[in-house]
């Protein structure tokens, strides 16, 4: 199990790669520094800019509003766009779709596009309510008329929660601004999707820890809302209880909603899947969460994955009600059963359990829904992300249908 020590060395450790000449991930005021030897009047540099984040272009060379001579002499400077490309994609019955992406230096991270939604919580972006009509009105053309994007923020994660198969990874690195909103704009193109006109909620629940990678992931979010045009209403960050992450969070203007992996009810409990509540016990986490200023009708998410006779029985239930009343603010709770991974010693509660635990937590006022796992069988749900072979059956390269 990871100790505090140990995983503050881990996330010092974590390496950013080189971004050598890539442009896509830069802010406009990066990008008028990195092509300052062009002395680009600003005109061009917001030209490039739709390119890059609203025409999600996949080379120099497509950058129409530019001459072509200076199009040219930028790719000889040896600058690229450098928008990461979907190496595979796995496709699940029903309809999600898992993509290895291609990081900076040929490392894959996974991100998951889930279309429709599960019917759950509709003010809730990581829950997308199908009965709701896309906001053009239009029939979907493509079979769906809004989607999520699962999207990972590091490779790998140092935070070594018991139940979930991306720990085993151990942190392998933190993915940069533009390896994190690239892995948005490569799935948008393959799915021809459009901020503006599809209903895209994002929810930072891939690989790794978004709040142990802090600058990179906030860095992605002001690239997401104010390049990409995805309002930050409709994304969601999640968190294993990283306290000065919160904090930070908790200063910044334009942020996700909040959801915060509780996954047991006390500490006892919670140390022995979430070693991390060693360093910061769930009082901490919740007495950092109470900074966080929350938007109207704005609700905090307690994730809850019920792991079979370790967490899910009645007692626990109630317990995480005491918990969220002591904590006086708005809050809801996602019930997760457990997805398994091979050689992870839990057990998936059964779907009674589930009802049962969700009912004794709605009985008592606190707003709870049951998120059923998408993608299971090609790996996609929570915690199963783990880069897998070329070798699975399901990989598929052909278009989104
Ligand atoms: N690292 C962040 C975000 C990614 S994990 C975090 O832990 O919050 C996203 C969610 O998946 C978390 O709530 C986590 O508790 C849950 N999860 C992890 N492994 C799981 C598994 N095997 N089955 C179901 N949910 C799992
Ligand atoms: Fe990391 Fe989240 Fe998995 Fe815990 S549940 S190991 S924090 S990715």
């Amino acid at each position: 199990m990871t100790t505090g020590g140990k995983l503050l060395t881990s996330i010092l450790d974590a390496p950013h790669p080189p971004e050598g000449r890539r442009l896509f991930g830069l802010s406009n005021q990066q990008l008028a520094e990195a092509l300052r030897e062009f002395s680009l009047p600003s005109y061009r540099i917001r030209q490039l800019q739709t390119a890059l984040y609203r025409q999600r272009v996949a080379s120099l060379d497509a950058v129409f509003t530019w001459p072509r001579n200076l199009r040219d002499r930028v790719a000889a400077a040896g600058f690229l766009v450098g928008l990461p490309s979907i190496l595979e994609t796995f496709r699940s019955v029903d309809g999600t779709e898992r993509h290895l992406i291609a990081g900076n230096d040929g490392q894959t991270v996974e991100t998951v596009w889930m279309p429709e939604g599960d019917g759950g919580d509709d003010d809730d972006p990581s829950e997308p309510d199908p009965s709701n009509p896309s906001p053009s009105g239009d029939p979907a053309p493509r079979g769906w008329s809004r989607a999520t994007v699962c999207v990972s923020s590091q490779i790998g994660c140092a935070v070594n929660c018991q139940f979930c198969l991306t720990a085993r990874l151990g942190i392998i690195r933190n993915l940069t601004a533009g390896e994190i909103a690239g892995q948005v704009a490569a799935v948008l193109n393959r799915q021809q999707a459009e901020p503006g006109r599809d209903r895209i909620n994002l929810v930072f629940m891939g690989m790794g820890e978004p709040f142990l990678n802090f600058d990179a992931f906030m860095g992605a979010v002001r690239l997401l809302v104010g390049e990409m045009g995805i309002p930050e209403s409709r994304m969601t960050v999640s968190t294993s209880g990283v306290v000065p992450g919160i904090l930070r969070f908790a200063e910044e203007p334009v942020r996700p909603r909040l959801a915060i992996s509780l996954n047991a009810s006390n500490d006892a409990v919670r140390e022995t899947v979430m070693p991390i509540t060693r360093k910061w016990n769930i009082d901490d986490v919740i007495d950092a969460v109470r900074k966080v200023p929350l938007r109207a009708r704005e609700r905090v998410t307690f994730e809850y994955v019920l792991l079979g006779g370790v967490n899910d029985r009645t007692e626990h239930a109630d317990e995480v009600v005491k918990l969220l009343r002591r904590a006086k603010f708005p809050a809801k709770v996602n019930l997760i059963a457990w997805n398994p991974g091979p050689d992870v010693p839990f057990t998936t509660p059964g779907e009674a359990d589930v009802a049962r635990f969700q009912q004794r937590l709605r009985d008592q006022g606190i707003p709870a829904f049951i998120r059923r796992p998408r993608g299971r069988d090609i790996y996609a749900a929570c915690g199963q992300l783990k880069k897998t072979g070329n070798s699975d059956p399901r990989a598929v390269t052909g278009e989104p249908q």
